[in-house]
């Protein structure tokens, strides 16, 4: 009941005076304080839609074009090569295309408007308290690279960095996206085809979309191949042929180009899948071997069923911004998750960080 309360000021009765009076208005009516959610003071440079239900990142000039590619090709393949294919070979030609089609928009879409992983900053209470342990970690006889925590994952060390946007040490996989402005948990790339991070809440979408495409852009460059292959088999061959579809060559163009990049990328993140590697990882050479030392990827089970299971059927992680949930009365311009919501390693009072980690990296390796 409280929370449907709204006191106003009363300018006449105030005066300069910012007490407030206790003039109740019904819950739902418009007031100038009205709640404002997290989402509308979010410190990423992320997009918000739908009153934060729907998120991307900044960058997302490429999605429409990513999307017009898609739909101008798969509608002149069913509007011009279909009817043709359908008379001449089976009805399940526009059927396979169609199922294949809904599929690859849906994943886009979620690869598209799903938070990737996104860390909530630090409080800056948290932060103070972060830089206190910081200060005092240094000894006159060993002193670690500042900025740094070193933890052990699979027997392996793994170095954790200091955010300084965040004012936080980034958890094990997790990289800061410059373009977004936000750190994300087991980060992949920012990918600007799909106008966002792809990271540990929307891989498998992501994996999802660029199979189902290479499936997609495969079988509709078979099919009009066939289309004109069929059509040249007239007095006139093929020229006849293009004459009477001039469609199917624009799309053959654009599958044709398109589709090496997109095997070639589905055919990387399959092995990437397979070996539990992510693409920042690779490029990064983080587990190849340096100077000598033996330092293979900690997080791979050694099996690639395994493998393929945690990445693409692992439980869905919990969106840790809260960007729906309301800002908190005295209005800080921060968002952060209730206690329960964040990461061991996140915990508010976060005197044993290095212990959370341990523990952490026993879980991912358990
Ligand atoms: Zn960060
Ligand atoms: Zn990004």
């Amino acid at each position: 009941m409280k929370n449907c309360e709204y006191q106003q000021i009363d300018p006449g009765a105030l005066g300069t005076s910012n007490t407030r009076t206790s003039t109740t208005l019904p819950c739902g009516r418009k007031n100038s304080q009205r709640p404002r959610r997290k989402w509308e003071v979010f410190p990423g440079k992320n997009r918000f839609f739908c009153d934060g239900r729907i998120m991307m990142g900044r960058q997302c000039g490429v999605l429409p074009l990513t999307i017009g590619l898609i739909l101008i090709t798969s509608g002149l393949f069913f509007t011009f090569d279909c009817p043709f294919l359908v008379h001449h070979l089976t009805v399940f030609i526009p059927v396979i295309g169609g199922v294949l089609f809904v599929f690859v928009i849906i994943t886009l879409l979620q690869t598209s408007f799903t938070d990737p992983g996104i860390l909530p900053r630090a409080l800056p209470d948290e932060a103070v308290d972060i830089e206190r342990q910081i200060d005092n970690s240094g000894s006159s006889t060993y002193r670690p690279p500042p900025r740094t925590k070193e933890i052990l994952i699979n027997d392996q060390v793994v170095k954790l960095k200091y955010c300084f946007t965040c004012k936080m040490f980034r958890p094990p996989r997790t990289s800061h996206c410059s373009l977004c402005d936000n750190c994300v948990e087991r980060f992949d790339h920012h990918c600007p085809w799909v106008g966002n991070c792809v990271g540990k809440r929307n891989y498998r979408f992501f994996y999802a979309f660029i199979v189902s495409l290479s499936f997609l852009t495969s079988f509709i460059f078979g099919c009009v191949i066939t289309h004109l292959t069929l059509r040249s088999q007239g007095v006139n061959g093929i020229i006849q042929a293009i004459q009477d579809s001039p469609a199917s060559i624009a799309e053959l163009v654009i599958c044709f180009f398109s589709i090496w990049s997109i095997l070639g990328l589905s055919g990387f993140h399959t092995y990437l899948v397979a070996s539990n590697l992510t693409t920042n990882e690779d490029i990064k050479g983080s587990w190849s071997s340096k100077r000598g030392e033996e330092s293979g990827n900690p997080y791979t089970y050694n099996n690639i069923f395994t493998n393929c299971c945690v990445v693409l059927c692992g439980p869905m992680p919990p969106s840790l911004i809260d960007r729906r949930g309301f800002l908190p009365p005295d209005d800080a311009p921060q968002t952060v998750t209730s206690d329960t919501e964040l990461p061991p390693f996140m915990s508010k009072n976060d005197a044993n960080m290095e212990e959370n980690c341990q523990e952490f990296a026993n879980s991912c390796t358990a």
